[in-house]
């Protein structure tokens, strides 16, 4: 054992359409390790391949967002 945390395998892929973001927030408040927001308030996506928990709250976020702005597909 080297004593780091291994790398969490990617259960999902997520996907936004910036043309749709109306720079509401939900995103990154309920999964603020995948999504974050730029200067304009533009969601920006920090894990494009989540793990298990991290996947969950960006269905979360999905299914949240007023714009129906994300995908969160299977991971390939
Ligand atoms: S919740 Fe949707 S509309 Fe709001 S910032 Fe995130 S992607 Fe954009």
């Amino acid at each position: 054992m080297s004593g780091e945390h291994p790398r969490e395998q990617p259960v999902a892929r997520v996907e936004v359409d910036t043309s749709r973001c109306v720079s509401s927030g939900q995103c990154a408040v309920t999964a603020p390790l995948v999504f974050d927001q730029d200067e304009a308030g533009q969601v920006v996506v920090l894990a494009a391949e989540p793990g298990a928990r991290a996947a969950e709250l960006a269905r979360q976020a999905a299914a949240m967002c007023p714009a129906s702005a994300i995908r969160v597909h299977p991971a390939r």
